[in-house]
């Protein structure tokens, strides 16, 4: 039962739109509302010739910041144990939130293979502010856009030659 990936990340940067991307499905219900996904959802994905699961997260909906964030963790969490790679995703738009900070320093600790997607970099403009998320301390970082697909073919290649 290899090649796993789970994508994680706070609210509305994207990750159930990346996941659908990934999987060739509309399973994912993508919301302009933070916290839409419910638990867990499970997709397939091919890429070079390499099977993959994909494992979107979400589950957040819940007004109180401190359960947000604990789920958010926990999320985390279940993904580190459960993932060959995590997914790590991000907004350029919004930048780099408290959330973010908490999720990246979980990642670092954990010592798994983690991409840093930054989403939403639907222009080459964009591509410059993306740079920025470097300072979360990761080692690979990969600007897309999950809506037009711009950047998702250099991201998939590393990704499957990590397996
Ligand atoms: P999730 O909560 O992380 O699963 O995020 P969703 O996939 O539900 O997306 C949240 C919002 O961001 C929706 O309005 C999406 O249409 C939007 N979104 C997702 N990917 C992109 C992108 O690449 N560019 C832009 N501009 N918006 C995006
Ligand atoms: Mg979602």
């Amino acid at each position: 039962m290899g090649n796993i990936v789970a994508i994680v990340g706070r609210p509305n940067v994207g990750k159930s739109t990346l996941f659908n991307r990934l999987t060739g499905t509309r399973q994912a219900i993508v919301n302009e509302e933070a916290g839409v996904t419910r638990d867990r959802l499970y997709g397939k994905a091919f890429w070079n010739g390499v099977d993959f699961s994909v494992i979107d997260t979400g589950g957040y909906a819940t007004n109180s910041d401190d359960i947000f964030e604990e789920a958010i963790r926990r999320q985390v969490v279940i993904a580190i144990e459960e993932a060959d790679i995590v997914v790590f995703v991000v907004d350029v738009v919004t930048g780099i939130t408290d959330y973010d900070e908490g999720v990246a320093d979980l990642l670092r600790r954990s010592q798994k293979p983690v991409l840093m997607v930054v989403n939403k970099v639907d222009n080459s403009e964009r591509i410059t502010e993306s740079s920025y998320f470097y300072s979360l301390g990761l080692e690979h970082l990969y600007p897309i856009s999950a809506i037009n697909g711009a950047g998702t073919g250099d991201f998939l290649d590393k990704l499957v030659s990590m397996f």
